[in-house]
């Protein structure tokens, strides 16, 4: 079942949403695909956006992550027409700094507009 999971999400361009799985799997529970997306996501495999849908979204890590958060955090894209969220793992986020004794452990970054499928119709 991990394997499945695992070869959809890395195949595939665009972020996915738990409901995305269920429809793909549709053999397989929630809780089941859940909890696959949450080993995922503690072994760094996966990452989730949050687009400001109200679904969260999981990709996969196209470049090899070496879990320091400045070089994987990357900025998404999410298209309010489609609702599709893609990584723009080229575009870094650019550097900040936080107040003596914060520590940061996520960022969400999407910019939001419309895709070239959307925009050419
Ligand atoms: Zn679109
Ligand atoms: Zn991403």
């Amino acid at each position: 079942m991990r394997l499945l999971v695992y070869k959809y999400l890395a195949e595939s361009e665009i972020a996915l949403s738990l409901s995305d799985l269920e429809t793909y799997f549709e053999k397989s529970d929630k809780t089941t695909l859940y909890r696959t997306l949450k080993t995922f996501e503690q072994k760094n495999l996966v990452h989730s956006i949050d687009d400001g849908s109200r679904l969260t979204k999981y990709a996969f890590y196209k470049d090899e992550c070496n879990c320091d958060l400045y070089s994987y955090i990357h900025l998404h894209f999410h298209c309010t027409q489609c609702d599709t969220t893609i990584c723009l793992p080229g575009q870094k986020v650019p550097s900040f700094s936080l107040p003596e004794g914060f520590m940061a452990t996520d960022a969400n970054l999407v910019i939001k507009g419309c895709c070239s499928t959307c925009n050419h119709s």
